[in-house]
């Protein structure tokens, strides 16, 4: 298979785009697809403070990888959640990302706050884990006077949100699907400049261009049925994900939701909740060893 571009052995045939592309054609394109959907959908602007928030997976590494090269001004938050090796290295590749890009590094360890993830009962541990994540990625930037947090979620992160907790029921989930939220009430501004991409164009991105990133799977990380099934829907119609979450976003800017709750400050810490006591503090007593 040869490059549609310029005749050298392609890396990949991407269906929904009917084109096949060699490693030195395919970055340029991928770049060109984040740069139209962050215009498309104002995700970020280039006067802005971003802070892109890199676990080390391939998704956060392109995310941040695609936002310098497009000249946005990154800086990188790495949350150390104290998973035995896969943290360890997980932290190397964020630190080898920043050196290589050129762009400040923070990181956040979690077992300053007493507990890390190895410590949480096996069966909430990816419940614990995702609000202890966004906890400290929203009071470091707010902290330290971010604009914006930038994360790498991708398109079928975004699908497997709604086919979770919308199509339960939980219609007030569906503001959420945007990709851009500004800042209110002590929550920073929240951007997901990959929402259009497949984790399949992110990889291809990394690999391109070498951009470190860890091959490991998260050791606490269930089988997911349904992106299992999302797999299959885009295998029978490509490109089901694009028009897929192109539709969410259309759904999400249409619907209004009242808010059910009302937001309060935290007693303990004083970071945004919508409970006396927020649910990263209840953690905090729950787990922590202090
Ligand atoms: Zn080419
Ligand atoms: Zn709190």
């Amino acid at each position: 298979m040869k490059c549609s571009k310029c005749k050298e052995k392609a890396i990949a045939y991407l269906k929904p785009y009917r084109i096949a592309l060699c490693k030195n054609c395919y970055p340029n394109f991928y770049l060109n697809l984040v740069s139209r959907s962050i215009k498309k959908y104002g995700i970020l602007r280039k006067v802005e403070r971003i802070l892109a928030c890199v676990s080390g997976g391939k998704d956060s590494s392109a995310m941040a990888f695609a936002l310098k090269k497009l000249g946005y001004n990154i800086e990188i938050l790495h949350i150390d959640l104290g998973i035995k090796e896969y943290s360890v290295k997980s932290k190397k590749v964020a630190e080898e990302l920043a050196e290589e890009l050129d762009v400040p590094i923070h990181v956040v360890e979690l077992s300053e706050y007493g507990f890390t993830i190895d410590d949480v009962d096996v069966k909430k541990v990816c419940s614990v884990c995702g609000t202890a994540k966004r906890y400290l990625m929203n009071r470091f930037a707010r902290l330290n006077g971010f604009d914006v947090i930038s994360t790498g979620h991708t398109a079928e992160d975004l699908i497997l949100f709604f086919f979770k907790n919308v199509l339960s029921g939980g219609i007030e989930w569906i503001p959420k699907l945007i990709p851009r939220s500004e800042s209110s009430d002590g929550l920073i501004a929240r951007a997901r400049p990959l929402f259009e991409r497949s984790e399949k164009e992110n990889m291809l991105f990394v690999l391109s261009l070498n951009v470190p990133f860890v091959t490991d799977e998260c050791p606490h990380a269930p089988r997911d049925v349904w992106k299992e099934i999302i797999y299959d829907i885009e295998i029978k119609k490509p490109g089901f994900k694009q028009n897929f979450v192109r539709g969410l976003i259309k759904l999400a800017k249409s619907v209004k939701v009242e808010k059910e709750w009302e937001l309060k400050k935290c007693r303990i810490c004083g970071e945004t909740s919508s409970s006396d006591i927020c649910a990263f503090c209840r953690y905090v007593e729950k787990f922590g060893r202090v």
